[in-house]
């Protein structure tokens, strides 16, 4: 991906792609771990349209669709 020195600037940055995953992983929308080409360290962002996701959040999707489906099953 290519970055702009500014978003660069303004985005929080991890030293590893397993820190950056670590807080994906806990936030609310769906956000991804990508390397910098700037500073070489990696940024979040939550773009995540047509890219393969990350194992948590298929596994977070695929629990919402389950809890969904429990719920309207008698
Ligand atoms: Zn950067």
């Amino acid at each position: 991906m290519k970055t702009t020195y500014g978003i660069c600037t303004r985005k929080k940055r991890f030293a590893s792609r397993a820190a950056a995953e670590a807080v994906a992983e806990r936030a609310d929308v769906p956000l991804r771990a990508y390397k910098c080409e700037l500073c070489h360290q990696y940024h979040l962002t939550g773009r995540t349209k047509g890219m393969k996701l990350p194992a948590f959040e298929v596994d977070r999707r695929r629990a919402l669709k389950a809890r969904r489906r429990s719920r309207t099953a008698p």
